[in-house]
C-alpha cells in the first residue's frame, strides 16, 4: 500500500461537516418549511463552488495536458481512464439488474404512485452534440455545461505543444491561474460546515421534514432500499476492491483523505459542483499526481456515474415491474448499454440523471412517465448516488495513477 507522507485531514474540520449536515437534517425536519436566510445560505455556497468549476477545470486541464508534453501519453492516460470509466460503470449497471430482479421492488408497488410528468425526448445523439455545441461559448458560459469545456480546454492544450515557444505566456497565464483558483477553492470550502447546514436542511425543510418524508420513503421502500443496497455494495465492496487491487491503497485511508468532497456531493448533489472540492483533496490529502487527477476527476464528474448508471437500471426495471411488464434478456442486456449511456449523458447536476433515464425507458418500450412514479424519493437518492459518483471518480483518479505510473516506469 502506498504509504506517502501528506498533510494530515483535518479531524476537527470533517467534524464540523458532519455536525453540519446532521444539525441541518435535524434542524430542516423539526422546521418542516424552508427558511429564506438558510436558503440563501445554501444557495451562497453552491454558487460559490460552481464558480469555480470555469477557471479550474479550464486552467488544471490545459496545464496538465500541455505538460504531458506528447500526445502518446495523453492517449495512455486517456486510455486507461476510459477503461475505468466503462468497466465500474457496466458492473455496477449489472449489479443494479442483479439485485432489482432478485428482489422485485415493483412486483407489489401499486401505481398510486405514479405522477403525471412531462418529459423532454433524449438521445445518444444529443450528449455528442453537447460536447461541440453551436452557441460553444454561450453553453459554456451561461448555461455551465462541462464538456464543451473539457473539449475546448484539451485541444487548447494539446495545441499549446505543438505551437512550442510562442505558445509559453498563455501557458504561464493558465498556470497562474490554476495556482489562484486551488487557493480560491481552499477559502470557500472553510466555510462548507454553514454551507451543508444550510443545504441540507432547506431541502428537509422543503421536503416537510421527516413527517413529511417518511410516508413517500415507505411507499416507495423497497425500490428506494434496493437502490441503497446497490450502491453500499459498489461503494463500499467493489470500488474499494478495485482501489486495493489497482491502486495499491488502503480504502479506509483513502476514504477519510475523501471526506470533505464526499459530505460534500451528498449536500450538493452535484458532482460539478463538488469538483473544486474532490481535485483539492485528491491532490492535497491523498497525494495523487495532480497530472493524473487534473485529467481524471473534471471528466469524471461528467462522464463517470456508477451511482447513476446503477440506479437507472434499477429505476427502469421497477418501472417494468410495476405497469405488470416482464423484462426478457435481450431487455436486460439493452438496458446494460442504454443505462451505462444515460449515466454517461447526465451531466452533473442535481436529477439529472431522471432526465437521461428517459433513454433507457424508451429503449425497453417503457413510457417516459413512469419516471413520474419515482420523483417523490429522487431527491434523496440523487445525493446518495452523487456521492457514489464522486467516490469512484476519485477512486479512478488512484488507479489510473498507478496504471499509468506503471507504464511509464517500465517503458
Ligand atoms: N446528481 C448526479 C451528479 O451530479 C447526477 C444524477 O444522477 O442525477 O452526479
Amino acid at each position: 500500500m502506498q504509504d506517502s507522507p501528506r498533510p494530515k485531514a483535518n479531524s476537527r474540520f470533517i467534524l464540523l461537516l458532519f455536525a453540519g449536515m446532521i444539525l441541518g437534517g435535524i434542524f430542516g425536519s423539526v422546521a418542516a418549511r424552508p427558511f429564506a436566510f438558510i436558503d440563501l445560505l445554501g444557495d451562497l455556497f453552491l454558487g460559490a463552488l460552481k464558480m469555480l468549476i470555469l477557471p479550474l477545470i479550464a486552467s488544471s486541464m490545459i496545464v496538465g495536458v500541455s505538460s504531458l508534453g506528447d500526445v502518446r501519453k495523453l492517449g495512455r492516460l486517456g486510455g486507461f481512464t476510459l477503461l475505468y470509466y466503462l468497466s465500474t460503470t457496466v458492473t455496477a449497471v449489472i449489479l443494479g439488474l442483479i439485485l432489482v430482479n432478485v428482489i422485485k421492488p415493483g412486483a407489489s408497488a401499486g401505481m398510486e404512485t405514479a405522477v403525471a410528468m412531462e418529459v423532454a425526448d433524449y438521445s445518444f445523439l444529443d450528449v455528442i452534440r453537447g460536447i461541440i455545441p453551436s452557441k460553444f461559448f454561450g453553453a459554456i458560459i451561461s448555461e455551465g455545461q462541462v464538456l464543451p469545456l473539457i473539449f475546448f480546454s484539451l485541444f487548447l492544450g494539446s495545441v499549446i505543444t505543438m505551437v512550442g515557444e510562442k505558445g509559453r505566456p498563455v501557458l504561464s497565464f493558465f498556470e497562474g491561474l490554476f495556482h489562484v483558483s486551488m487557493k480560491m477553492t481552499h477559502l470557500v470550502v472553510a466555510t462548507a460546515p454553514i454551507g451543508v447546514f444550510a443545504l441540507v436542511a432547506t431541502q428537509m425543510g422543503q421536503a416537510g421534514g421527516w413527517t413529511g418524508f417518511y410516508p413517500v420513503l415507505k411507499s416507495l421502500g423497497l425500490y428506494s432500499a434496493t437502490v441503497m443496497a446497490g450502491l453500499l455494495l459498489h461503494g463500499g465492496v467493489t470500488l474499494p476492491i478495485a482501489l486495493m487491487i489497482f491502486g495499491r491503497r488502503s480504502p479506509l485511508r483513502f476514504a477519510r483523505d475523501m471526506i470533505e468532497p464526499l459530505v460534500l456531493s451528498f449536500s450538493t448533489a452535484s458532482s460539478s459542483a463538488t469538483l473544486p472540492v474532490t481535485m483539492e483533496a485528491l491532490d492535497k490529502k491523498a497525494g495523487v499526481d495532480p497530472k493524473v487527477g487534473n485529467f481524471v476527476l473534471p471528466l469524471g464528474a461528467t462522464i463517470n456515474m456508477d451511482g447513476t448508471a446503477l440506479y437507472e437500471a434499477i429505476a427502469a426495471v421497477f418501472i417494468a415491474q410495476s405497469f405488470g411488464i416482464d423484462l426478457s434478456l435481450p431487455a436486460m442486456i439493452t438496458i446494460v448499454l442504454t443505462a451505462t449511456l444515460a449515466a454517461i449523458g447526465a451531466a452533473g447536476i442535481p436529477q439529472a440523471g431522471l432526465v437521461t433515464m428517459v433513454m433507457v425507458l424508451h429503449s425497453v418500450g417503457l413510457p417516459a412517465e413512469g419516471v413520474g412514479m419515482i420523483l417523490a424519493v429522487d431527491w434523496f437518492l440523487d445525493r446518495c448516488r452523487t456521492t457514489v459518483n464522486v467516490w469512484g471518480d476519485a477512486v479512478g483518479g488512484a488507479v489510473v495513477e498507478r496504471a499509468v505510473n506503471r507504464r511509464l516506469s517500465r517503458s
